[in-house]
């Protein structure tokens, strides 16, 4: 039996639609869920395995992605929204009623990453979102209780047959755009 990953590519990594526009992301209570709307699609879409991401139940990883700030708004119930741990980095903006979390916000505005929210696409019922294209912190799934080290190599293994190329932090491009992004703070590259 291949290992788990997350239920949305545990059968298969969907392709997202071209030129596809966002949608609506819905919370997991029963009646007055919370909605957060995008108004494009989200990029860098990936699975993670740190503590920190929210995830469902016995799932190994999250699937996280980003979009611009400026694109999503709450439009329903957001008086349920209260954030996790408001001395995180990432805001996680999680309901009360389910304990989803429906968006994470970086108020640093040196943060390279200030600008993009966190988002689980999941929580749509939308199709076409940009698909899962990598597989961050896969280490840490050890320190998370949710698999043994002699289980990893079956999950890379698992992860790279899925095209989500495994990595111990993130991928080569978002580090580089964190590097490049301290590189200029401190003068050591010029624009
Ligand atoms: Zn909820
Ligand atoms: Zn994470």
């Amino acid at each position: 039996m291949a290992a788990k990953i997350h239920p949305s590519v545990d059968n298969g990594v969907k392709p997202g639609a071209k030129d596809f526009k966002g949608g609506t992301l819905t919370c997991k209570c029963a009646s007055a869920p919370v909605t957060v709307t995008l108004t494009s699609d989200v990029a860098h879409n990936h699975a993670c395995g740190c503590s920190k991401c929210w995830k469902p139940d016995g799932a190994a990883f999250s699937v996280v992605a980003v979009v611009g700030r400026d694109k999503l708004s709450v439009t329903a119930n957001g008086n349920k929204l209260k954030v996790v741990d408001a001395s995180a980095t990432i805001q996680r903006h999680a309901c009360t009623g389910c304990g989803v979390h429906m968006f994470g916000r970086i108020e640093h505005k040196g943060h390279p990453f200030h600008g993009l929210d966190f988002v689980h696409v999941e929580l749509s019922r939308d199709k076409g979102w940009a698909a899962p294209e990598f597989a961050a912190f896969v280490s840490s799934i050890i320190e998370t209780g949710s698999a043994k080290p002699d289980q990893m190599a079956a999950i890379r293994a698992r992860l790279k047959e899925l095209k989500l190329e495994p990595y111990d932090c993130l991928s080569p491009a978002l580090m580089d755009a964190i590097a490049t992004h301290t590189a200029k703070a401190k003068g050591v590259l010029k624009a």
